[in-house]
């Protein structure tokens, strides 16, 4: 049975009941429902913890997704936990919001540099994205400045879902060449930032854009002929933009 992504609709809910529907080797479980994203589209699997009726509390490592759309809780092997049994879901919320802010932080940056992503990874302190950029060339403060002025203009963030016929019959809205868009039963989900970013898109996101805070490029480097990484940090972060 697949479980239910309950993160999905609802990115900024912290616990949530569950209850075990399947133990597994090497300390994976897997429960009816989650508010743990699996690792995928360059986001880190979510870690925290399951707390047990009677106040244990085991620690998630990581999470993935498993075959016919389950998701797989790795804790340590001797969790104890059997089937049926009710958990409260807790995230490891400082770094899953991290991620939230940083992935969507990605969108605005495949915004403001419009050319085909080749690749990208998704952590708490930093993003990055490889283009596709041929001849096109970009000043990194001045990027900045422009994603500033999209995280300062509050976009709100909205998903709904397309069917694949209509995804399959408008392309350009696939930004990313590298990563295969979420499908499942005949539907695809797209994410909306105002009226500037549609694309598809599986992954956590904040509300609005003022949530993700300031940010800054870091770098632009060459990675072959065509290809530059934009590498994003907290504008925050110290450092000498490496
Ligand atoms: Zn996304």
């Amino acid at each position: 049975m697949a479980t239910a992504l309950t993160f999905r609709d609802l990115p900024h809910t912290r616990e949530s009941l569950a209850t075990v529907v399947m133990v597994a080797e090497d300390g994976v479980v897997i429960t009816d429902a989650t508010l743990f994203y699996p690792q995928g589209g360059g986001q880190p699997g979510d870690r925290g913890s399951f707390i047990t009726a009677d106040g244990r509390e085991l620690a998630v490592h990581d999470t993935r997704k498993g075959e016919n759309g389950t998701v797989l809780h790795r804790l340590d092997p001797d969790h104890g936990l059997v089937v049926g049994q009710s958990v409260t879901q807790k995230l490891d919320w400082p770094l899953r919001h991290a991620h939230m802010r940083m992935h969507t932080a990605l969108h605005l940056l495949s915004v403001v540099v419009p050319h085909g992503v080749t690749g990208g990874s998704i952590g708490a302190d930093r993003g990055r994205l490889d283009f596709d950029l041929g001849d096109a060339s970009f000043d990194k403060d001045e990027l900045t400045a422009r994603l500033s002025g999209l995280i300062e203009a509050d976009y709100p963030v909205t998903s709904e879902w397309i069917a694949e016929s209509e995804l399959d019959a408008h392309p350009e809205l696939v930004k990313t060449m590298s990563v295969a868009p979420p499908r499942g039963a005949g539907d695809v989900r797209m994410v909306r930032i105002g009226d500037i970013d549609y694309q598809p898109c599986g992954g956590t996101h904040v509300a609005s854009t003022a949530e993700i805070g300031a940010v800054r490029i870091a770098s632009i480097k060459n990675r072959g002929a065509r290809n530059r990484r934009f590498t994003l940090v907290w504008a925050s972060e110290s450092g000498g933009g490496q």
